[in-house]
């Protein structure tokens, strides 16, 4: 886990007048998790938009697996793979359809059908999106992400409004994605769900990154200082109580 496959430097975006990335820093190294965190408006979005090649910076640099992105933008979009709003595009066709086309557009052959069975999603297969739940259709959209068989994936906020379980379920995907040798960055509010999934985490606060390194790092760091968390936790929280009563464990969300 050592070679540095996403490298930033300097990374400046202006909105007109507004600043919204100040100058940002950061490398992401190939087959870990990387987790951009920070407040709404942090500027997030906007800088993984600039990697991914479809926002432009406003100055700065960015290479990926060696590309450059002012260069070579389009062999950076050949080996990543960004979820795809495919709700609004293609209402009429179903999971099966969407992949198959999407496929044909990226010129891969994928198995449709294997690719759904990875994300839980094989019995769905004659579905059309709008008729998923949340968690499906999250797990679809991480789906589109593989279809060009990508070295690494973007994912914002992939469990943003999901259900526990739902969310746990798309934890234990981007796990087993990554396992197979996929880098992932990935931009979540949830700390929990960062300190499951990232090796290492960078937190920008208006515009500039604020700290990074491995969750544990900065967990013992604050530690260091004397921080104390107010009161002794329970064994449990209520989210304990909501899986236990409502899971089956993992089950599909
Ligand atoms: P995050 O994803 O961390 O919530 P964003 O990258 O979406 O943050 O936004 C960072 C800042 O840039 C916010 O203040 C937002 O309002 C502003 N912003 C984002 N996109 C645009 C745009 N297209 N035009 C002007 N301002 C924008
Ligand atoms: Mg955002």
């Amino acid at each position: 886990m050592s070679k540095t496959i996403i490298s930033v430097q300097d990374l400046v975006k202006n909105y007109g007048n507004f600043q919204a990335v100040k100058g940002i820093s950061f490398e992401v190294k190939e087959g870990e998790i990387f987790g951009l965190l920070g407040p709404n408006g942090a500027g997030k979005s906007t800088t993984l938009e600039i990697i991914e090649t479809l926002r432009p910076k406003t100055s700065g640099t960015v290479s990926v697996d060696g590309l450059c992105l002012d260069k070579q933008p389009h062999e950076i979009k050949k080996i990543i793979g960004v979820q795809l709003q495919t709700s609004g595009y293609y209402p009429g066709l179903n999971l099966l359809q969407l992949i198959e086309l999407f496929s044909g557009l990226y010129n891969r052959d994928v198995d449709p059908m294997e690719l759904l069975d990875m994300v839980n999603l094989r019995e769905k297969a004659k579905s059309k999106v709008k008729e998923l739940s949340g968690g499906q259709k999250q797990r679809f959209s991480v789906a589109t992400t593989l279809i060009n068989q990508p070295r690494i994936i973007f994912l914002d906020e992939p469990t943003t409004g999901l259900d526990p379980q739902a969310r746990r379920s798309l934890w234990e995907l981007v796990k087993q994605i990554r396992d197979k040798g996929t880098t992932v960055i990935i931009t979540t509010h949830y700390m929990d769900e960062a300190e499951y999934l990232c090796d290492r985490v960078a937190i920008i606060d208006s515009g500039k990154i604020i700290a990074m390194d491995a969750p544990d790092k900065l967990i013992d760091e604050l530690i260091a200082t004397g921080f104390e968390r107010p009161k002794e936790m329970k064994m449990a929280n209520l989210e304990d109580v909501f899986i236990k009563l409502t899971g089956h464990s993992l089950r599909e969300g």
